[in-house]
């Protein structure tokens, strides 16, 4: 059984060996832990090995890390999907909210952070994959929160995350980490207001490899870092492991 630290160091070894063979600098990939289920220790120890953001994927339990300082001081992300009523409690406590998929939520975004007096950084959610059970946008509706950002200066949009399926055989998730790369590159293009397309947020333990050679910005790993996760508690085991 490795431990967290151990875990990290062997992720990044794969991230800077992913990104070698796409001509990459590993710099340009931000290692993100995605710590749904794990306590506030283990978040910590992940924090200590040196990971580039806390990524949480539920406003309860986001708040109740942030209460216990299990971030000390790292950026933290939210990844989840994020509800309109729960929109207050992550604007202007998080550096990126990963999850934007509606022009409502845009707007609830906008009008907290205008009330706080800040400018929130969001990546807006693609569904790339097209599946019924999965939150995001579509990339032909994509377009519509595009032109809506100029009309919300109370955030920023920063670029793009997506959620393809699990994968079933390594290497079948690529074609949608090209996709996304390519509507990128095609937004870029378009040179929409209030939109800069910096960070593509792609990649899990299953296929941040992939997701590295064809463009991630952000990858986001939980099972990788933390080891499986364990539904029945709040805390998983002391050590994790890759499974
Ligand atoms: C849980 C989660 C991850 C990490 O999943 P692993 O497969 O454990 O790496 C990444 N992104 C989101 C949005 C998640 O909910």
């Amino acid at each position: 059984m490795n431990t967290i630290a151990e875990n990290v160091q062997a992720v990044r070894a794969r991230i800077a060996q992913a990104a070698a063979r796409a001509g990459r600098d590993p710099a340009g990939v931000r290692l993100v832990a995605a710590s749904k289920m794990n306590g506030p220790d283990r978040v910590r120890e992940a924090v200590l090995a040196g990971v580039d953001a806390c990524g949480e994927n539920r406003v309860q339990e986001f708040l109740e890390k942030n209460g216990a300082n299990a971030y000390a001081g790292s950026p933290v992300h939210f990844i989840g999907h994020l509800q309109k009523n729960k929109v207050r409690f992550v604007v202007g406590a998080v550096d990126l909210i990963h999850s934007v998929d509606s022009v409502e939520l845009m707007e609830r975004i906008h009008r907290q952070a205008q009330a706080l007096g800040v400018v929130q950084d969001v990546l807006l959610e693609v569904n790339i994959a097209g599946e019924a059970s999965k939150s995001g946008v579509s990339p032909q509706d994509l377009p519509v929160l595009l032109e809506a950002a100029a009309s919300f200066p109370g955030l920023r949009v920063k670029g793009l995350m997506a959620i393809p399926p699990m994968e079933e055989k390594t290497g079948e998730n690529r074609r949608y980490f090209a996709g996304m790369r390519q509507l990128s590159v095609d937004i870029r293009q378009k040179k929409y207001d209030n939109v800069s397309m910096t960070e593509l947020s792609m990649g899990m333990s299953g296929d941040f490899e992939e997701a590295v050679e064809e463009g991630a910005t952000l990858v986001r790993l939980g099972t990788a870092i933390f080891g499986p996760r364990n539904y029945g508690k709040q805390e998983g085991p002391r050590d994790g492991f890759v499974g």
